[in-house]
């Protein structure tokens, strides 16, 4: 069985974790099932290689194909901070409705972390991608748009805005927190997981993030009932899952202290993006940190760091992150064989000390290799 996987290279060191981790994935596929399954890599362009080519940074012809896709993978986009044009991952995110980031964190024995107990940390987060103050409604500081919203605001809605602002909006549904708390509370039973805790800041932002939870718990009353109870409740059904909710400051203090007690977390969009790097921090930082972004037809996954331009075309990038993410990929259509080859191949070049520079650094005695090294390691403990 051939499958077709879409992929879009990236920018910066997009294509040297390419040229070092797809042969890991072929060959982890071959190993485990011979010539009856592989992949069908087919390119797709954005980034700078597709404005080279075509003069638009993400064509129209990869946003169609890709809403035709039901897989697909990407390395990093650059998006230029405070200028120049919108975030291309973004506009992804919303074009082809990829409504769940989802990134699992977990501990790789061997990489040294700045807490005692990263064995500890064993969760993944299911971050909102479409909604909240990413949607891209904001207006620059003094522009037409944002004197108008701010007249707006001060003369018909009472708010106290002062005139000099910038102006962003932070638009939240019942339909988009229930669709992604719903893929969390599903695949937390779907994997026999413990809990699912809605991270949020809604004690402030009342009607945004505190509707979040409300509509969370909703949902488990209306579509759950019975197998999800609510944290303190006495019911315990073998098999249920808890479903609570934190403040997403006291969650980011939990996670360092406690990380243990949190398996599934359900977030929206900002709040999910400082925790899952955050999360990847504490178990040994981004360059092993995998990630998917889903709709309910595409699984699109991506390594989760981002076009490292400082290192890049220098061969000391880490193709760990995109690596596991194939491994994600492997998971996902069925090919648990081949994604357990690749995570043993990682821990045993892990537990041998042979790393990329990112690694080495945090690790006590390590040999430090490149970028294309670490493919050729990891090609042979597969
Ligand atoms: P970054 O992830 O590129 O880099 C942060 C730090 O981590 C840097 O020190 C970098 O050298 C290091 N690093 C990142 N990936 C690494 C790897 N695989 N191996 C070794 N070291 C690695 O984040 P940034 O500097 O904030 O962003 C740079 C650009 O990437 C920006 O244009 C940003 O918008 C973009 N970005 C894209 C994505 C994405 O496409 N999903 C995600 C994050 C950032």
């Amino acid at each position: 069985m051939k499958r077709r996987v879409y992929f879009i290279e990236g920018d910066g060191i997009g294509r040297e974790v390419w040229a070092a981790g797809r042969p890991v994935l072929d060959r982890a596929v071959e190993l485990a099932f011979g010539d009856g399954r592989g992949f069908e890599w087919v390119e797709l362009l954005a980034g700078k290689k597709a404005f080279e080519a075509t003069g638009s940074y993400l064509p129209q012809e990869t946003l169609d194909t890709l809403k035709t896709a039901d897989l697909a993978m990407k390395g990093p986009l650059e998006t230029p901070v405070g200028k120049g044009f919108r975030s291309l991952n973004v506009t992804m995110r919303q074009t082809l409705d990829l409504f769940a980031c989802i990134r699992p964190i977990q501990y790789f024995k061997g990489i040294e972390s700045p807490v005692k107990h990263p064995e500890r940390v064993n969760m993944v987060i299911f971050r909102e991608n479409t909604e909240d103050v990413y949607a891209g409604i904001e207006w620059q500081a003094g522009s037409p748009e944002a004197r108008k919203l701010i007249s707006f605001l001060r003369d018909e809605m009472g708010a106290n805005v002062d005139e000099q602002s910038g102006i962003g909006i932070k638009p939240m549904t019942a339909k988009g927190s229930k669709r992604l708390i719903r893929k969390a509370i599903q695949f937390a039973l779907d994997q026999r997981r413990e809990s699912v805790t809605m991270a949020h800041k809604g004690n402030i932002m009342k009607f945004t993030e505190g509707a979040f939870r409300n509509w969370g718990y909703e949902l488990a009353a209306e579509e759950f009932s019975g197998v999800v109870v609510r944290e303190g409740e006495e019911c315990c059904p073998p098999g249920r899952v808890v479903l609570q909710d934190r403040i997403a400051d006291a969650m980011f203090q939990e996670v360092l202290i406690r990380p243990e007690k949190y398996d599934v977390i359900a977030t929206p969009n900002l709040n999910g993006d400082y925790l899952s790097d955050a999360l990847a921090a504490q178990v040994g930082g981004l360059g092993l940190a995998p990630g998917v972004n889903m709709s309910s037809d595409l699984a699109f996954f991506e390594p989760t760091h981002g076009t490292a331009p400082t290192i890049e075309g220098k061969d000391l990038a880490n193709p760990g992150s995109l690596i596991l993410s194939g491994a994600l990929m492997l998971e996902h259509v069925g090919w648990n064989e081949a994604a357990r080859k690749i995570r043993s191949a990682v821990e045993l070049a892990i537990s041998e000390g042979r790393v990329t520079v990112d690694l080495a650094g945090q690790m006590a005695k390590a040999k430090q290799v490149g970028c294309a090294e670490f493919g050729q390691i990891l090609l042979a403990n597969l």
